[in-house]
């Protein structure tokens, strides 16, 4: 009886576990003929002044739709990606292909506000990638304050010594970097202070506690002035409501991004709040964010 409890239980076990090689072997193939057929999209989510509420930046964002698959969330091909070893193929088919969208609105006319780009630790890890980095906006035209790289703590502090050199040449020329979902990971306050960083990126999970939790709002509020503090700026994720935006002005907090100002956009709908058009399309008026 019980010896044929326990051949069941192995049996699922055995079957569920063989499901989720299936599964994950499926994302692998699915991801490898996403990358050579160029199915990914990016989607721009535009980042906002707080004081003025004008348009400061945005953050590329991966999407993609499989014919087969359908949407799969970034939250699972990207851990998907790193598991299988294609995690540096893929982040640097999001790198080419932001930089020549950028490229390519610079050539129509267009100063495209800051483009923040997410940035993984094994890229870091590639012996020249800050030179590769630059040749890659050199053979462009894009100058490297076109973009600013979000790099997580947990990203920094694995080789601190390591992310520290590479954030120093990043620095000398001229690209920004921020620290993405600020206050989630592990950081050392003690070298915060010393790595040329521009921005904290306050995590969503902070944003999201400001209503009803005092903790959370203590902490952004500690966060934001300890940011300004060592010369940093502050960007806070995931704003939804006009009470969370409220209490980040009044802590003055610099900028934001959530959907209470916009969801990722397409390229194109992102390229129609370059210019202020006045709502009359097509945008024919000399529009002022344009080079003359
Ligand atoms: P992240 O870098 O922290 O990106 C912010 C995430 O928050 C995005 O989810 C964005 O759509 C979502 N978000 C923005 N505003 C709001 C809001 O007001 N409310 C809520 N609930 N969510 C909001 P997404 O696009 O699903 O990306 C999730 C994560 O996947 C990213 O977190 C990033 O870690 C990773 N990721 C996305 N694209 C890339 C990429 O191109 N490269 C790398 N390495 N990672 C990426
Ligand atoms: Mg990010
Ligand atoms: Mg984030
Ligand atoms: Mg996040």
């Amino acid at each position: 009886e019980a010896k044929a409890q326990g051949r069941n239980r192995f049996r699922f076990f055995a079957a569920a576990m063989q499901a989720m090689v299936q599964q994950r072997m499926t994302l692998e193939t699915g991801l490898r003929t996403a990358i050579d057929n160029d199915r990914f999209e990016i989607v721009y989510q535009p980042q906002n002044a707080l004081a003025g509420g004008e348009l400061v930046g945005a953050e590329a964002l991966l999407r993609w739709r499989d014919p087969v698959l359908g949407e799969i969330p970034p939250g699972r091909f990207i851990p998907a990606a790193e598991e299988a070893g294609l995690i540096v193929t893929l982040s640097e088919h999001v790198l080419t292909k932001v930089l020549s969208r950028i490229a390519l609105w610079r050539r129509q006319g267009f100063v495209p506000p800051r483009i923040s780009i997410n940035i993984v630790a094994q890229q870091l890890r590639e012996p020249h990638f800050v030179e590769h980095l630059c040749e890659l906006l050199e053979s462009r035209g894009v100058p490297p304050a076109a973009i600013c790289l979000e790099l997580t703590e947990g990203t920094l502090m694995e080789d601190l010594d390591g992310a520290s050199q590479m954030l120093s040449r990043l620095t000398e020329r001229g690209i920004a970097v921020s620290i993405d979902d600020f206050g989630t990971g592990y950081s050392s306050l003690a070298y915060l202070g010393r790595l040329p960083i521009h921005e904290l990126k306050v995590d969503q999970s902070f944003v999201r506690g400001i209503a009803s939790e005092a903790s959370k709002r203590s902490i952004i509020a500690a966060i934001i002035d300890m940011a300004h503090a060592l010369g940093m700026q502050v960007l806070a994720e995931g704003i939804e409501t006009e009470d969370q935006l409220a209490f980040l002005k009044e802590r003055h907090c610099e900028m934001g991004q959530g959907y209470l100002f916009h969801r990722p956009l397409s390229a194109e709908a992102f390229e129609r709040l370059f210019v202020p058009c006045g709502g009359l399309p097509p945008c024919a008026a000399a529009p002022a964010a344009r080079v003359v």
